[in-house]
Parts: structure tokens; C-alpha cells; sequence
């Protein structure tokens, strides 16, 4: 072999070895003027990835749930939605006010959602202060089919997708409750990824790992899971918290779910 070759052949196994950290370093294109470098784990400014959940299996949430657009979830969510209300219809204070302001996004869809508002004259500078709030397109859960936003009717104190939903009854009964529905809320006040408080955010991964559908969740949601915990989450075993909040109409526990 001549020396030529060899140094050839080295040249080409040292790139092949740098193939990884070469696409690790790629941008991902997020909109037509923003993007943004995936970390080690696979986040794009804290998002983990998520495909897109095939939308012949998606199922619309019960009529007058959805406000703003159709509210369409994986059937196993749809059925413990459905659950979820009829429990929730049953509580004083609760009843009735419970709604959907966005719950299964396609990409491209997120990515009107999360570019429409980036721009010098518009709500946010950056992809990175958008992040924020909401997920870039092919980092969100909503794709999935397995994840909504809650919201409140009536709720004139209240905007929708605002961390103010927990001083509701309906949103201090989801943190109490929606467990039991094999919800879970994805990003927990001071979550490690950065991503903001959203107690209006919760994605299902089914009450127990052999809930029809729920292993398929699960796989969804691994990763999150195993990094960043749902808190109250259904992974984990609840924690216990203590509330300060002036007369809570509802108490925030999270009581122990059979096999858990
Ligand atoms: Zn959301």
C-alpha cells in the first residue's frame, strides 16, 4: 500500500469518527430567518425532539371541550380525557369550566405558532426568548397526539396558557387529580430544562405502564422522563406539597395510585 493511500484511508476514518459530533453541531433550520444547535441529548434550546403522532389514530376531544380550533388527542388520552371530565363535572366549582385551547399540533403548525410571533416588531426578538414559552417545530410534545393545554371558562381574571390557571379550582384540581387520568404535567415549576412553568401542559402517558396504550406513550416520553421528571408526574413517587396558598379551595395532594 502505498503511502498516498494510507494516508487516504486515515484521512476518511477521521472523518467518519467526527460524523457525530460534526451533526451534533448542525443548526436545525426553525424558521425562515432563525435556528438553533441541538445539544448532546438531542434539545434544541431546552426542547427534546418529538416526531410527529400519525393523525388516522387521533380522536376529537368531546364536543364543546375545544376552544379556538379542534382539540384531536390519541385515542388511549382521548378515553381518559373523556374520564377526566366527567370526574371533574362532578366537583363544585369545577364543573363545567374545564376546556381545551390547543392540544394535538402537526410541525408545521408549530412552526407557524412559534415563528408568527419572532421579529422585530413582533412579541419576541429571538427563537431562544420564544423557546421560552412555547416549543420550536419538531420539539414539541403537542405533536405527539398525547399532550393538551387546559384552559378555563369562564375565566375573566385568568388568560388562557398562564400560570395564574392553578389559582382557579379547575387548575388546582388538575394538579390534585389529572394523575388519576394518567395525566402528568411535563414542565414543573424550576424544571431543569429550562423550558417556563406551564401547569396548563400535561401530556398523558396512561395510569400504569399496562393501560391500553400507555407502553407507546411511554416510549414517546422516555427520555423526558428519565431526565426531566413530570411533576406531579406518574413516573415518580408524588411528592408531597405543602400549600401556603390563602383558604385553597382544594388540597394539593396527590394520592398513591393502585400498583404504583
Ligand atoms: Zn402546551
Amino acid at each position: 500500500m502505498t503511502l498516498l493511500l494510507k494516508i487516504i484511508i486515515g484521512a476518511c476514518g477521521w472523518l467518519l469518527g467526527m460524523a457525530p459530533a460534526l451533526a451534533l453541531a448542525l443548526p436545525v433550520p426553525l424558521c425562515a430567518t432563525q435556528s438553533a444547535e441541538t445539544g448532546a441529548d438531542g434539545r434544541a434550546l431546552g426542547h427534546l425532539p418529538y416526531g410527529q403522532g400519525a393523525e388516522a389514530d387521533l380522536l376529537s376531544a368531546p364536543p364543546g371541550f375545544s376552544i379556538g380550533g379542534p382539540c384531536r388527542l390519541q385515542r388511549a388520552a382521548a378515553d381518559d380525557l373523556i374520564r377526566l371530565l366527567q370526574a371533574a363535572d362532578a366537583v363544585p366549582g369545577v364543573a363545567g369550566t374545564l376546556r381545551g385551547v390547543s392540544c394535538f399540533r402537526s410541525i408545521e403548525y408549530q412552526r407557524q405558532v412559534f415563528c408568527g410571533q419572532i421579529g422585530a416588531d413582533k412579541r419576541f426578538a429571538s427563537a431562544a426568548e420564544r423557546a421560552r414559552v412555547v416549543a420550536p417545530p419538531a420539539f414539541s410534545e403537542h405533536a405527539t397526539g398525547y399532550t393538551l393545554d387546559f384552559a378555563i371558562r369562564p375565566s375573566p381574571d385568568c388568560p388562557d396558557v398562564d400560570a395564574c390557571i392553578i389559582w382557579h379550582p379547575a387548575g388546582r384540581w388538575l394538579l390534585a387529580h389529572a394523575r388519576e387520568f394518567g395525566f402528568e404535567l411535563s414542565f414543573p415549576a424550576g424544571n431543569a430544562q429550562g423550558v417556563s412553568w406551564e401547569p396548563w401542559h400535561w401530556r398523558w402517558v396512561g395510569t400504569s405502564p399496562r393501560a391500553p396504550g400507555a407502553a407507546a406513550a411511554r416510549a414517546v416520553f422516555a427520555r423526558a422522563a428519565a431526565n426531566y421528571p413530570a411533576i406531579p408526574g406518574l413516573y415518580l413517587k408524588p411528592p408531597r406539597v405543602v400549600s401556603t396558598l390563602p383558604q385553597p379551595a382544594f388540597p394539593l395532594y396527590f394520592p398513591r395510585l393502585p400498583g404504583m
